[in-house]
């Protein structure tokens, strides 16, 4: 039985995909241009990619941040301030806190079997805290842990050897990371020596070293 949870955020206790889109398009009409949707995939491409060089520490949280937008906006042949777009886009993300169905009462029941509960995200603190909050469930945490404020992404040691010194009576064998992405959340866990459990919506079977796999969220209190 694990007794500590590190529970990633986005698209595992909130429905980032929910709040991207919305944020995504109301920032692109606040400069008063169309949104079709094949713009959300180009954009979601692109942002993939610049995660991904993060998270391998190829480039920096700031230059992301400061550079997504800009860099789309030049496929329309618009050259805006990306820190100023990022901002926008930030508003709209920050007032977005659609849950993952089942999450709230999953938390609940967890803390209420007494289970540590800690969030391990790769996010902006401010954006998550406040999302969090507007959801109703940021008070069932013991402990944040979000890469801005601890200073290293998922699926870096580093990153989890912070959670680690700053969880009281903390034991490897009783912690559990939870979460959607393999490349973050799973190889995290891998590199940190701790148990995983990957949460996917779809019913999809995918090779993974996670130790679980679960489809509803609900299922963490079988742990
Ligand atoms: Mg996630």
């Amino acid at each position: 039985m694990y007794q500590i949870f590190l529970l990633d955020i986005d698209n595992t206790l909130l429905d980032f995909d929910a709040a991207e889109e919305q944020g995504f398009i109301k920032m692109i009409q606040s400069y008063d241009l169309e949104f079709h949707d094949e713009m959300l995939s180009q954009y979601k491409k692109m942002n993939r990619h610049l995660w991904d060089l993060l998270e391998q520490e190829k480039i920096g949280r700031e230059e992301l941040l400061n550079t997504r937008f800009h860099e789309f906006f030049r496929l329309y042949d618009m050259e805006i301030n990306g820190e100023e777009a990022e901002g926008r886009y930030r508003g709209h993300l920050g007032n977005n806190s659609d849950l993952i169905p089942g999450a709230k009462e999953a938390l609940i029941q967890l803390k209420q079997m007494g289970k540590q509960l800690y969030t391990a995200s790769n996010g902006v603190y401010s954006t998550q805290i406040q999302r969090l909050k507007n959801a109703g469930i940021f008070h069932l945490f013991e402990g944040m842990f979000i890469s801005e404020k601890v200073g290293y992404e998922k699926p870096s040691l580093y990153f989890f050897q912070h959670c680690f010194n700053h969880i009281p009576n903390f034991e490897k064998e009783k912690t559990i990371m939870v979460g959607d992405s393999i490349s973050s959340d799973i190889q995290g866990a891998v590199n940190a020596g701790i148990d995983s459990c990957l949460f996917i919506r779809s019913l999809e079977p995918m090779p993974t070293a996670a130790t679980h796999t679960i489809h509803d969220i609900t299922e963490l209190l079988n742990f």
